[in-house]
């Protein structure tokens, strides 16, 4: 509320000394660092609004070099390339399975990395392209340079090759993203790669060593497992941090029956390169402390990621970031402490690091910039998905913070270990397959979350955010019919409680 009415005591106020009066004095209406999902939307958007925009857009190569187009880190090293790897793994699932149903395969199948990994550079490339028009046909600038602030209202863009120019902007949008963390204290950490550059490598990572154990760890070390490569995690705490834990155990189980190895409670101590040319790990146990090694082919970290403030001469516009997190700090309108300056997606502090709040939170800030809209970006209820060979899909809070919040005695979870129709036939391991409800206990039980393990979890999860959105209960949840045979309609007929301690694995179809 606060939030609401500084936002438009400070467009009144801008309205007032005629800020848009400004335009004109500058190069720009609006200048956008940053051309991933939420600066090419914003950019976009604002530019239908007759507005003279520009978005700037420059990567830095990974520290080994991996280089690629515009479009940001979803579509070149994120969401697109790791979803398409993750399908390309679960093919080969596929494969096995269709043996049982009738199909003549004679197996050990063989996966060639190389022809995926082209096929899937192939499309990014084609993606980028297609960014490239789209902004021609919305009339926005592109400009290959790497930008950083000289004033309040100057941008410098430096290209690859040295030129420099500088650019003048009535507003300003930070949308510069974040890169993949390296550690700084491990000996020999230089030698591993990230997930920049697993998505662009020519040849089979072969024997992986994954250290992280989120979003990317789990994934990357998932569709590796899936297409056959000895793959291992290692966990130096817990799974998924800050998802509801009884999920994401039932992931990492599943990994496990799949094939990827997991070091628990483990961190690297250092890495050296053999003559072998085989990279050799040395890690701690934690629990016991004592330490062991093993080589592998290739080492990536996917131990976060770190905003990119560091190169943007912040300072000079008097942009604040959060110290710890180096994220730049924004007001619920995406304001920072510089009132024409804003930041959107991974940049800003306290967002979701996913694709669509970055793409909603660009288009709505376009709109309020330049249309009568005075609509604030929504972050509560975010749906997500973890794209683990078995997926899980959630939205809502976790069972830990509706308790957290609520108290135990207060919340009300229904849940069920269901089996996917066409997983029984493949004869496949169906044990983590399961779907929870968490509720309010009082009255007619407004849900608070829910959470989905299984085949197209994100597909599943997706709907279902809507209802969570409109405050639905779980009796108006079990009065719609569900869809049969499918996944999603376990999701309607959950009826055990947690509380009951009744057995939860359904058993009719
Ligand atoms: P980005 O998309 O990172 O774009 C920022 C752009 O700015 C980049 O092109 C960068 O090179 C450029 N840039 C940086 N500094 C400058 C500068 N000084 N001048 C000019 N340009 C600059 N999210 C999902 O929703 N679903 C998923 O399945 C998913 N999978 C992911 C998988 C991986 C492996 C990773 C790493 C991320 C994944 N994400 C996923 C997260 C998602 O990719 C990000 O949240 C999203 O891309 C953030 O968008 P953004 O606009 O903030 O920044
Ligand atoms: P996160 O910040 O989510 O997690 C970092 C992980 O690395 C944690 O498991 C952490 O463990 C571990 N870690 C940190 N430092 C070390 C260390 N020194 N040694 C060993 N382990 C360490 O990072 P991610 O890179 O996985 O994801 C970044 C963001 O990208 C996510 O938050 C997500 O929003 C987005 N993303 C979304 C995807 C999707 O939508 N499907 C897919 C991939 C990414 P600990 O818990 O002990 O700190």
């Amino acid at each position: 509320m606060a939030a609401r009415r500084l936002w438009s005591w400070r467009k009144a106020a801008e309205l007032r000394v005629g800020a848009r009066g400004l335009t004109g004095k500058h190069d720009y209406d609006l200048l956008v660092i940053g051309g991933g999902s939420g600066g090419l939307a914003c950019s976009k958007e604002a530019a239908q609004y007759d507005k003279k925009v520009a978005v700037l857009d420059y990567v830095e190569p990974s520290p080994k070099g991996t280089r690629w187009g515009l479009g940001g880190t979803c579509v070149n090293v994120g969401c697109i390339p790791k979803k398409l790897m993750h399908h390309g793994a679960l093919l080969g699932n596929a494969i096995k399975d269709a043996k049982n149903y009738g199909w003549d395969i004679s197996l050990p199948v063989h996966h060639d990395w190389s022809v995926m990994a082209n096929a899937i550079q192939d499309h990014v490339k084609s993606l980028n392209w297609g960014h490239f028009v789209q902004l021609q046909d919305k009339k926005v600038k592109y400009l290959n340079f790497k930008g950083v602030f000289v004033d309040q209202h100057t941008i410098q863009g430096e290209s690859r090759k040295g030129e420099k120019t500088r650019l003048t902007a009535e507003n300003i949008v930070l949308a510069a993203g974040g890169r993949p963390r390296y550690p700084v204290d491990i000996p020999g950490a230089e030698l591993g790669i990230s997930s920049d550059d697993l998505f662009w490598l020519q040849e089979s990572p072969g024997k992986t060593l994954v250290i992280g154990a989120s979003y990317v760890a789990l994934e990357c070390a998932g569709f590796l497992t899936g297409i056959g490569l000895d793959t291992s995690l290692m966990v130096r705490s817990i799974p998924l941090r800050g998802f509801d834990q009884q999920m994401a155990h039932l992931v990492t189980d599943y990994m496990m029956s799949y094939g990827t190895r997991i070091f628990w409670k483990c961190t690297p101590v250092k890495i050296e390169k053999l003559n072998s040319g085989k990279l050799q790990v040395v890690w701690k146990n934690l629990e016991s402390n004592v330490e062991e090694r093993e080589s592998f082919d290739t080492v990536m970290w996917a131990i976060g990621r770190t905003p990119v403030t560091q190169d943007l001469c912040l300072d000079k516009a008097g942009v604040q970031i959060n110290p710890e997190t180096r994220k730049v700090i924004v007001g619920a309108n995406e304001e920072t402490s510089v009132s024409h300056i804003y930041a959107i997606g991974d940049i800003a502090e306290g967002r979701p690091e996913l694709t669509p709040p970055a793409i909603k939170a660009g288009k709505m800030l376009a709109h309020r910039l330049y249309g009568k809209s005075a609509q604030l970006m929504d972050y509560d209820n975010v749906a997500t998905t973890v794209f683990t060979p078995l997926e899980y899909g959630c939205v809502g809070l976790s069972e830990e913070e509706a308790v957290r919040r609520h108290g135990e005695d207060s919340v009300e979870i229904y849940h069920a270990y269901y089996k996917p129709l066409e997983l029984t036939v493949a004869q496949r391991d169906v044990t983590q397959c399961y779907v929870k409800m968490i509720c309010l206990h009082e009255d007619d039980q407004r849900i608070l979350g829910l959470h989905f393990i299984g085949p197209n979890a994100g597909e599943v999860i997706q709907g279902f955010a809507l209802g969570i959105k409109c405050n639905a209960t779980y009796s108006q949840l079990v009065s719609t019919v569900g869809i049969h045979p499918t996944c999603a309609e376990e999701v309607n007929k959950l009826n055990i409680t947690k509380r009951s301690g009744l057995d939860a694995t359904v058993t009719s179809c």
